[in-house]
């Protein structure tokens, strides 16, 4: 793949980049390990007058940025200015919140026999960020503030079709202030990953993407014996059952299957709906996902700008086709538009079996399928009826079932009543095939970081 900016609303290649040569990537690794060095003995209230500073950064040029996201992977303009703004304000988080996540735990000292004993979370070194394009800021801050503020050092390699927003975080953390060295980018397709992560001097990894990007990493990383963090795809459920508010679930279906244009890891993805209320809801979905608008990602009245690439495009139509020519039914959408750009319109898909290739594979675009189910267990056995285990979503007014839910559904998440979202208070990851590991909150800081114990005799 190309390392280049090419405008998905338009198909025109903007800019490309020369990939780093073995020497430039070695040279990098050496800056970061020696940032390493520098960064550790440093005060977590240095470092977070440095990731403050990045906020700052962010909040000053948020427009700028946004438009950069926009053009190269053809989010909307209001989505990408509101992931600045999300990304600032992680910074702000692991700023204040950093010190006490670091903090020494003490333990009963008489019962490990000691004068004191106490866990102490001390950085580890480089970590190499492998990431995807989908959210472009947000992946990589959520990885990165919390480990520049451990005192890890960062090295991005960032999706192919993203570069200047690459380049544009390496920019960011060093006019924040954080030494030279301490968050690289690497222009590097992914080939070039195994010799990054063989590096004696990376200490870990972690990947936001596919599955079977993570199975490589997972490999290389297993035969290095390096710790891993993998965030890879989902295919959330969405249930609704009889007590859901179905008018506010059909408007949060829509808002959860269609933002940034489909391509989100905790979409919903599956809407399994109780015979009771499977027409009534059937009908609202289909009407609310009809009237977005599709058009130019920098229009501010666009909802749904285009796929990524048009690779993305192709694929979702092709599970559109294989699902309509095995017997499903279209409800609206699943008509390749007419034009330039890389644009599929809002897809509502029911009668599905488990023949269909959208049955079991995660559906990377704004398409929905719709399934009906005439029980709880049937709801949860559909729910949980995929190798993925990311996300998922519960409709129901009934106290005991939001209990059942939340301990039935096979996930990382389980929102009830509201769509799945990452908050940097609470940890984000997935079970099964979504991968392993957590990010955000104390969690995510810890997932690098060398937890020691000290005993003092
Ligand atoms: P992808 O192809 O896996 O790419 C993600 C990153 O991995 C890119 O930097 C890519 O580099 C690199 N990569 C790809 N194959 C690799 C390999 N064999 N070895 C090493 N690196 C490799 O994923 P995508 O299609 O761009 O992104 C969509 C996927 O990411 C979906 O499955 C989505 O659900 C998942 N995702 C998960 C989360 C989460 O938090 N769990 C969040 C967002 C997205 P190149 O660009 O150079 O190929």
């Amino acid at each position: 793949m190309p390392i280049a900016t090419t405008n998905p609303a338009t198909g025109q290649t903007l800019k490309t980049y020369d990939p780093m040569s073995p020497e430039q990537i070695d040279a990098a690794i050496e800056r970061a390990d020696l940032a390493y060095r520098q960064l550790r003995g440093t005060t977590v209230d240095q470092r977070g007058r440095w990731l403050n500073a990045a906020a700052d950064l962010l909040e000053a040029e948020r427009d700028e940025i946004a438009r950069l996201m926009t053009t190269e992977m053809g989010k909307t303009y209001a989505s990408a200015r509101a992931e600045v703004t999300k990304c600032a304000a992680a910074c702000r988080f692991y700023a204040a919140k950093a010190a006490g996540f670091l903090a020494d735990e003490p333990a009963d000292a008489g019962a490990v026999k000691a004068t004191r004993a106490f866990v102490r979370y001390q950085p580890i070194g480089p970590v190499l960020a492998v990431m995807p394009w989908n959210f472009p800021l947000w992946q990589v801050l959520r990885f990165a503030a919390p480990a520049l503020m451990a005192g890890n050092t960062g090295l991005l390699k960032h999706a192919s079709n993203v570069p200047q927003t690459a380049l544009l975080l390496e920019d960011l953390f060093r006019r924040a202030g954080f030494p030279e060295g301490a968050f690289t980018t690497l222009l590097v397709g992914s080939a070039e990953v195994d010799r990054v992560l063989s590096d004696p001097r990376v200490r870990a990894a972690t990947l936001t993407g596919s599955e079977g990007a993570g199975r490589s990493i997972a490999q290389i990383a297993g035969r290095e014996l390096k710790k891993t963090v993998l965030e890879l795809g989902g295919s959330d459920p969405f249930v609704v059952m009889p007590s859901a508010d179905l008018d506010r679930a059909a408007e949060v279906a829509t808002t959860a299957r269609c933002q940034n244009n489909g391509q989100s890891c905790i979409a919903a993805k599956r809407f399994i709906v109780h015979a009771d209320v499977f027409d009534a809801f059937a009908e609202k979905f289909a009407a609310n996902m009809s009237a977005l608008r599709i058009g130019d990602p920098m229009d501010p009245d666009t909802d749904v700008g285009p796929l990524a690439s048009e690779g993305g495009r192709d694929e979702i139509h092709a599970q559109v086709r294989d699902a309509v020519d095995k017997g499903a039914t279209v409800l609206c959408g699943g008509e390749l538009p007419a034009g330039p750009g890389w644009f599929y319109p809002p897809t509502v898909v029911t009668d599905l079996r488990p023949e269909m290739r959208m049955w079991s594979e995660e559906v990377f675009g704004p398409v929905a399928g719709l399934y009906r189910v005439s029980s709880y267990d049937e709801a949860i056995e559909v729910a949980n009826g995929t190798s993925f285990g990311l996300g998922s979503n519960a409709w129901t007014r009934d106290p005991e079932e939001q209990e059942r839910f939340a301990v039935d559904l096979d996930a990382g998440n389980v929102f009830v009543n509201g769509m799945t979202t990452s908050y940097p208070e609470l940890p984000f990851g997935g079970v099964k095939n979504s991968g392993y590991g957590r990010e955000l909150s104390a969690l995510g800081m810890r997932e690098f970081c060398n937890t020691k114990t000290v005993w003092v005799g």
